[in-house]
């Protein structure tokens, strides 16, 4: 892998390579593609916390204005409406790519555009990471590991996954990005980073996007059925977003590709989710069964070994932690800053 630049390093404020979190050092510039949704805004606040100047670039197809305004003004923050399948000319020391729909109703809406925002995005922010020698960080996800045939899933396997499904766009177009980051590694010797994020919730994320935990929590919130699809006994592993953020960020200053797992090893079926949120917010709440979608994983569960032997990271929070401040925020978007504290 090729050395930082001295220019990096100085920037940093590191010395021989090693980059602890939290030193004190000058700010650096760091580029958030897909800065303005969920997982973006929250990786904002601590960057802008951190002292560093942040560009936001995102064209709002699932995000929004309001996950980052409390930063306009800032002279550290700016916003660029843009869409990453065009190139763009920036100068900056860092990239977190994170620009792209996650929620399957989201991903599935435009899978062509889906398709091009993982290929053509990624391509376009690795080339301006080799221009300007900035190191880059893709947000790739558990579903490279399809349908799994393995439980729990290592960063070592190679997955299962249908390449003409209606999920395909997303799957698909993930593994893409991880192979062209890789590429740029190999043969533009690019710094890069990736991250195979499993399930995560917390507050800002879109109330109707349709993903289980947000579903469940406006569901319980406007006293309408929680609706599991299928039997129920699939599972997922939910982490909370501030954990996911620290992960992100002791990925990018540390010194390993990657890829790595950053989940939440705790597994719930959907139907014990749904007993957590009725314990959290309703308990009358009812569960109603619709039909599952296609090609939807059995099983998902990471193996995070690998993330704290090498980057000293574990989640902190768990679901029954960190559900109640999610509802805290979605309260408050369903009924109004009034009705706070009310259901
Ligand atoms: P999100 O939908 O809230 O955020 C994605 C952001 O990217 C939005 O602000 C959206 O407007 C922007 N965007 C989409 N297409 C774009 C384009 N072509 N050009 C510019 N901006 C574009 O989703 P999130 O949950 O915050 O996910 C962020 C990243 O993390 C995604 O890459 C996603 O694949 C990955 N990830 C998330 C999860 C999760 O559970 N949240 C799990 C695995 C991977
Ligand atoms: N690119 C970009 N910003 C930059 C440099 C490159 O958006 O600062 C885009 C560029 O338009 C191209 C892609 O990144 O589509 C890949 O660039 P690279 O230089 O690796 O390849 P090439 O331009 O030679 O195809
Ligand atoms: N799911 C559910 N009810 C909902 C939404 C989703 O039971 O209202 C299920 C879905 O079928 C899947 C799991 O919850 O098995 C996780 O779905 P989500 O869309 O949140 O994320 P995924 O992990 O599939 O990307």
């Amino acid at each position: 892998q090729r050395k930082p630049s001295v220019e990096y390093l100085n920037r940093i404020g590191a010395t021989g390579g090693k980059i602890p979190l939290g030193l004190k050092r000058k700010g650096l510039r760091v580029v958030v593609t897909g800065g303005a949704g969920f997982v973006g805004s929250h990786l904002v606040d601590r960057l802008m916390e951190r002292g560093d100047t942040v560009i936001v670039v995102d064209n709002f197809f699932t995000g929004r204005k309001e996950n980052v305004m409390h930063h306009f003004g800032n002279p550290n923050f700016e916003m660029i409406r843009h869409d990453v399948v065009e190139p763009i000319l920036l100068e900056v020391d860092q990239i977190y790519h994170l620009a792209c729909p996650a929620s399957p109703v989201h991903y599935k809406f435009n899978p062509v555009k889906t398709i091009k925002t993982n290929v053509v995005g990624t391509l376009n922010m690795l080339g301006l990471a080799k221009r300007v020698g900035a190191r880059f960080l893709l947000t790739s996800t558990s579903e490279v590991y399809g349908d799994p045939l393995q439980h729990p899933q290592v960063e070592t396997y190679w997955g299962n996954v249908n390449p003409i499904g209606v999920r395909s766009c997303y799957d698909e177009g993930k593994r893409t990005a991880e192979t062209l980051t890789m590429d740029y590694h190999r043969g533009a010797n690019v710094e890069v980073r990736i991250a195979r994020i499993f399930n995560t919730y917390g507050p800002r994320m879109c109330i109707d996007d349709g993903r289980v935990v947000s579903n469940f929590v406006a569901q319980a919130l406007r006293k309408e059925p929680l609706t599991v699809y299928g039997d129920g006994k699939q599972t997922r592993s939910f982490q909370f977003v501030s954990d996911l953020v620290e992960g992100l960020m002791r990925l990018m200053e540390g010194e390993h590709v990657g890829p790595f797992n950053l989940g939440n090893p705790g597994e719930f079926t959907m139907l014990e989710l749904a007993k957590v949120v009725q314990e959290t917010i309703d308990p009358n709440a009812n569960i109603e069964f619709r039909p599952n979608t296609e090609d939807d994983p059995h099983k998902r569960k990471p193996d995070i070994t690998k993330a704290k032997e090498l980057l000293g990271w574990e989640p902190k929070v768990s679901l029954r932690q960190g559900l109640p401040l999610m509802v805290k925020d979605f309260r408050q978007r369903v009924f109004g800053d009034q009705k706070e504290g009310s259901s």
